[in-house]
């Protein structure tokens, strides 16, 4: 048995047949004592409902929950993993809901009920950073959650948390600036995963802020991907199809500098000053 009463990850891996498929981004974490890490740096879960995307064999799940959290709603695509969940919710009664399905068709917000919404995941590679950027962009804010907590490659960890200036600075850094603190807070070795991954994760936490600059999420994520989508080149030539030259001279920024010297309030301005 393990501190939670229930068995050993291995084990429950082997019983229920769980080898990792690498089409789904399956890299597992069976020690429960960093999962527990991960879950703890979600902060007080007592009161709250943690989204959790991908639970896998159920490591996270089982420490989310062994640390407290009233209420886990998991959303996982493989039909494998659900026998050994199912195994979590009878040791927990109801503190466990899992959605079997396709996280990128899950309509988040719905799922989120009145209670202090958290989201905390050891992210599947293939389909995080799309993930992230769309709970970025959601319509409402503030958003339904109170902060995020994912796991990433250490790349894209360092390119979320990027400020000006930085060669990982891009449309993610801008995306989770204006609208987030955003910190790593650890790093994680490769040989933490079974089977391990190829580099470094490291984990992210990020809480929304109360009252980022307003803008269209639409003309921001536009300008963002036109200036670094071309990130070398001068912004009069990166965002010519956007207003290039007279759109800088209109919000005062000099033509001939290059997208990663802008900061998220300089973005902001050429959004709202922008009309395509
Ligand atoms: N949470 C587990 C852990 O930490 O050991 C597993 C993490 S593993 C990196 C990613 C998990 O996401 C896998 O269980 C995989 O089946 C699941 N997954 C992959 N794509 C998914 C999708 N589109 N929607 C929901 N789950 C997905």
């Amino acid at each position: 048995m393990s501190i939670d009463g229930l068995p050993p990850l291995r084990e429950v891996i082997e019983r229920h047949g769980l080898q990792a498929k690498k089409a789904l981004g399956q890299n597992f974490l069976l020690d429960l004592n960093l999962t527990g890490k991960i879950a703890r740096s979600a902060g007080d879960l007592s009161q709250t409902t943690v989204i959790e995307v991908g639970p896998g064999p159920g490591g996270l799940t089982r420490a989310l929950l062994f640390n407290g959290a009233r209420r886990v709603v998991a959303i996982e695509r493989d039909e494998r993993c659900l026998s050994a969940l199912a195994e979590i919710s009878d040791h927990y009664p109801g503190r466990l809901e899992v959605i079997s399905g396709d996280a990128l068709k899950a309509d988040f917000s719905a799922l989120a009920t009145g209670d202090t919404t958290k989201i905390v995941a050891n992210l599947p590679y293939n389909v995080g950073t799309e993930l992230l950027v769309r709970w970025l962009t959601v319509g409402q804010w503030p958003p339904f959650y109170a902060s995020m907590t994912l796991m990433f490659q250490r790349e894209v960890a360092e390119r979320i948390v990027a400020k000006p200036g930085s060669s990982a600075y891009g449309r993610l850094g801008v995306l989770a600036g204006w609208r987030t603190e955003a910190t790593i807070a650890f790093d994680v070795p490769p040989q933490a995963f079974t089977p391990p991954p190829k580099v470094t994760s490291s984990v992210v936490h990020l809480v929304p802020r109360a009252a980022p600059l307003p803008a269209d999420v639409n003309r921001l994520a536009r300008v963002t991907e036109a200036a670094f989508g071309q990130r070398r080149k001068m912004l009069r030539q990166s965002i010519k199809s956007l207003g290039g030259e007279a759109l800088l001279n209109k919000v005062g920024i000099d033509p001939t500098r290059r997208a990663e010297t802008l900061g998220v309030e300089e973005f902001v301005a050429l959004a709202n000053a922008g009309t395509a």
